[in-house]
């Protein structure tokens, strides 16, 4: 079989790279190892960038998430006794939006298929090799058990974390630096419609709390943990007294429901290099991971792939190799500020520490984004996202 773009994962960055391509005329396969049903349902981010927003709207993918998404000019951050709110189109002239990545993997899945676009879903020994060369190869068993070679021009590992992408770039070549941080969020899914118009943020003494949501009947819950903790040791009733007394202020309340899904992840920082090794590309979480606490993993995914495209159209349509060549500093560019943003946000809203100084320095951390305007525009131009491109 022979492609232009070999794509290792159908996760929000190999989709919407497929989806970019093809809409200029460049065609690639898509293979995965999960199947659809899993990759649709696989819960994770959930705030989109006003800058992923307008293009998905430009790429035509925009119908549902207009339809059902929720916009938000803000967000609150909270600590004991204070709720303070960043108004973004004041600070920022944009606004986020709330649709979650589920939302956006089925919309990008139903686009390639109603295309008739190639993705195969739960293949199997995916290899990517010959990299060096002007012919790269991918290779998978499909679901049926044959075994496909996919001669390609170029590859692209948009496989997330765990992918076999990142690992074909020989040793001496990666750089990697990573950060474990000393916690872990346990997340949930309850039917029950948000206690708050826009997403609350908590410092608390006890560990960070979060109130985001999916929708006007399903709330998105988050509790800091210690990453050792077990899930089977957090009754749903447990869940919600902690979250209670975290979000708590006086004169609001907060609702409780059924919880339908719940769920502890780890949170590191991650940034691997290169992100091009001769005809391989990566793209996404296969080179970087943020934790969640700036809802940037996603965004910066989309990121790397409005570039990437960008750059191959220009290479194998137009046979201009500037923006390939340029694809890595650039991408980095903005990985590392995500990640300093990312970072900065996790480390001022969790507690590692019962050092009442620590938590001082926390907490003046916090009071000044609302005494200054430049610390209130700094967070806000962060969490609505650098314009793409950047
Ligand atoms: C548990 C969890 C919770 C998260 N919560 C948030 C959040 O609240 N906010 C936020 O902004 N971000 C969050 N993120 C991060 C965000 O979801 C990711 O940044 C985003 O999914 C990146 O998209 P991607 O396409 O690069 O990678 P992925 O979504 O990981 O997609 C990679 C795809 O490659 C496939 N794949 C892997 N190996 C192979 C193989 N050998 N062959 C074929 N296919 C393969 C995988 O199955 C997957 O479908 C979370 C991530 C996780 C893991």
């Amino acid at each position: 079989m022979r492609t232009r773009v070999g794509i290792v994962g159908a996760g929000p960055a190999g989709l919407l790279l497929g989806h970019l391509l093809a809409q200029r005329g460049v065609d690639a396969v898509i293979v995965e190892n999960r199947s659809r049903d899993y990759v649709e349902a696989r819960i994770r981010a959930g705030v989109l960038e006003q800058g992923t927003v307008d293009l998905l709207t430009k790429a035509g993918l925009g119908e549902r998430l207009h339809r059902e998404g929720l916009r938000h000019d803000g967000v609150n951050l909270q600590w004991p006794g204070e709720r303070a709110r960043l108004d973004f189109p004041a600070l920022t002239g944009k606004s986020v939006w709330v649709y979650g990545q589920t939302e956006v993997v089925k919309d990008l899945v139903q686009a390639r298929l109603d295309a008739a676009l190639p993705l195969h879903f739960e293949v199997t020994e995916t290899v990517v090799a010959d990299l060096e060369t002007d012919r790269p190869t991918l290779s998978f068993t499909d679901s049926s058990g044959a075994r496909q070679v996919l001669d390609c021009d170029v590859v692209v590992g948009a496989d997330g974390f765990h992918g076999p992408s990142r690992g074909a770039i020989p040793e001496p070549r990666r750089q990697t630096w990573e950060r474990t941080y000393p916690y872990a969020w346990l997340g949930i899914l309850a039917h029950v419609a948000p206690s708050t118009d826009e997403l609350i943020y908590a410092w608390h003494p006890r560990g960070f709390a979060m109130h985001s949501m999916r929708s006007h009947q399903v709330s998105r819950l988050y509790l800091q943990v210690d990453p050792t903790e077990r899930i089977e040791d957090w009754s749903d009733d447990r869940i919600w007294t902690e979250l209670q007394t975290r979000l708590s202020l006086d004169g609001w309340s907060l609702e409780t429901g059924p919880v339908f899904d719940k769920g502890i992840t780890p949170m590191r920082s991650f940034v691997s290099s290169p992100m091009r090794h001769g005809r391989l590309f990566l793209a996404g979480d296969a080179a970087h991971i943020v934790p969640p606490t700036g809802a940037k993993g996603l965004n910066l995914a989309v990121a790397d792939v409005a570039l990437l495209s960008r750059a191959l159209v220009a290479l194998l349509r137009d046979g201009n190799a500037r923006l390939a060549d340029t694809y890595e500093d650039t991408a980095l560019q903005r990985v590392w500020r995500t990640t300093y943003f990312s970072s900065w946000m996790t480390t001022m809203l969790h507690t590692t520490s019962d050092d009442p100084f620590d938590h001082q320095l926390q907490l003046a951390q916090l009071r000044q984004v609302f005494s200054s305007s430049a610390a209130a525009t700094l967070l806000a131009e962060n969490y609505v996202g650098l314009p793409l491109g950047e």
